[in-house]
């Protein structure tokens, strides 16, 4: 049985995969070596119900924000589907695709980066309310004052540039730009990792302020746990280009059902201090996505890797409940709890 969904989502991503061939050197060129795949995305799955947050975890370069680019159409998937209110988001074009990137927007990491440095607050709110014709004459202006207020920007912040801003309140203007055209769901891509942690519980609590209000659904971005347990309704976690784990944020954090969330737990002693000395972290290097491991992708640091890991590539199913895990332990109907009493498995 595949991961189960849930049973109305408003978006659900089938067997997603991205892959880039890198540009070739003019010695590979002239040997007619074959051009070299990263595989960024690697047949990715999942479901999302209207007003839930789904927080998607994992080590820098394991396909989240490839995946967030997909799903906005940033990027065009190699393989696979997104379904969108039942429609084919990958097929969309013209007004349709114009609707769905109002529907679906994306808050970026560096809002700085995203925001035009010679456009004010109200000019770049103004010009996404017009583009989508969403307000006219006097109610754009009226609008721009709401968001802010959402945002909790002072009213005064609408005749400002991004230089003038510190990097929280940025992070509001984007938010705030992202608001102006209405959407259901928002896609948080690293959204607070680059502010101070103060400054991020704030950006944090706003983001769950508005969920409320505004009954959207969120696909948040972190590799802080810390973080993804504090806003998450359920967790992804990702490993080399797939979702090894899924699962409800405190069955998840409480009781892992794969062996990589159980070492990234680990190696976050903040979620457990007691947890301080027993494992340093995550055992050896990410292989890179040029050349994913055969098998199970995990096996080369997996504390309890088997012989049929290193052929067989785990596909992730469920187990007790809606809860799925992408392992071969668990093949042997070993309950999830009772994993550690596996411990003849280690290598
Ligand atoms: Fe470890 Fe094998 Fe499970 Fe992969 S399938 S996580 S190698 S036990």
């Amino acid at each position: 049985m595949s991961a189960s969904a849930p049973a109305d989502p408003v978006m659900r991503v089938e067997s997603l995969a991205m892959k880039f061939e890198l540009p070739q050197a003019l010695l590979d060129r002239l040997a007619s070596r074959p051009h070299r795949i990263v595989h960024a995305l690697n047949g990715v799955s999942f479901a999302l119900m209207r007003g839930e947050t789904l927080g998607i975890v994992g080590e820098s370069g394991c396909g989240k924000s490839t995946l967030a680019r997909c799903l906005v159409r940033l990027l065009a998937p190699t393989g696979g589907t997104i379904t969108y209110g039942g429609r084919d988001v990958l097929k969309l074009e013209g007004a349709e695709r114009r609707d769905y990137n109002r529907r679906v927007q994306m808050v970026f990491q560096d809002p700085y980066g995203s925001l035009n440095p010679r456009m004010t607050a109200r000019q770049m709110l103004s010009e996404a309310i017009r583009f989508h014709e969403l307000r006219q004459g006097k109610a754009v202006g009226e609008r721009v004052d709401e968001l802010l207020g959402l945002v909790r920007l002072p009213l005064d912040a609408a005749d400002r540039y991004p230089h003038e801003f510190s990097g929280g309140q940025r992070q509001r203007i984007g938010i705030a730009r992202a608001l102006a055209v209405e959407p259901e769901f928002l896609i948080a891509d690293e959204l607070v990792s680059a502010l101070d942690v103060s400054v991020q519980a704030q950006i944090i609590n706003l983001l769950l302020e508005l969920q409320q209000r505004l009954k959207l659904t969120i696909l948040f971005i972190a590799h802080d746990l810390r973080l993804i347990r504090h806003i998450s309704h359920r967790v992804a976690v990702m490993y080399l280009g797939s979702i090894v784990e899924l699962g409800e944020t405190e069955r998840l954090f409480g009781a892992p059902g794969h062996p990589y969330t159980e070492a990234l737990l680990k190696a976050a002693p903040e979620l457990d201090p007691a947890r301080r000395s027993v494992v340093d972290a995550v055992r050896g290097e990410l292989p890179s996505p040029l050349a994913i491991p055969r098998g199970c992708p995990f096996h080369p640091r997996c504390a309890y890797v088997m012989d049929r890991c290193r052929s067989e590539v785990p596909a992730l199913e469920t187990h007790q409940g809606n809860h799925a895990v992408a392992c071969h332990l668990h093949d042997a109907g070993v309950a999830l709890d009772g994993r550690r009493d596996l411990r003849q498995f280690k290598a």
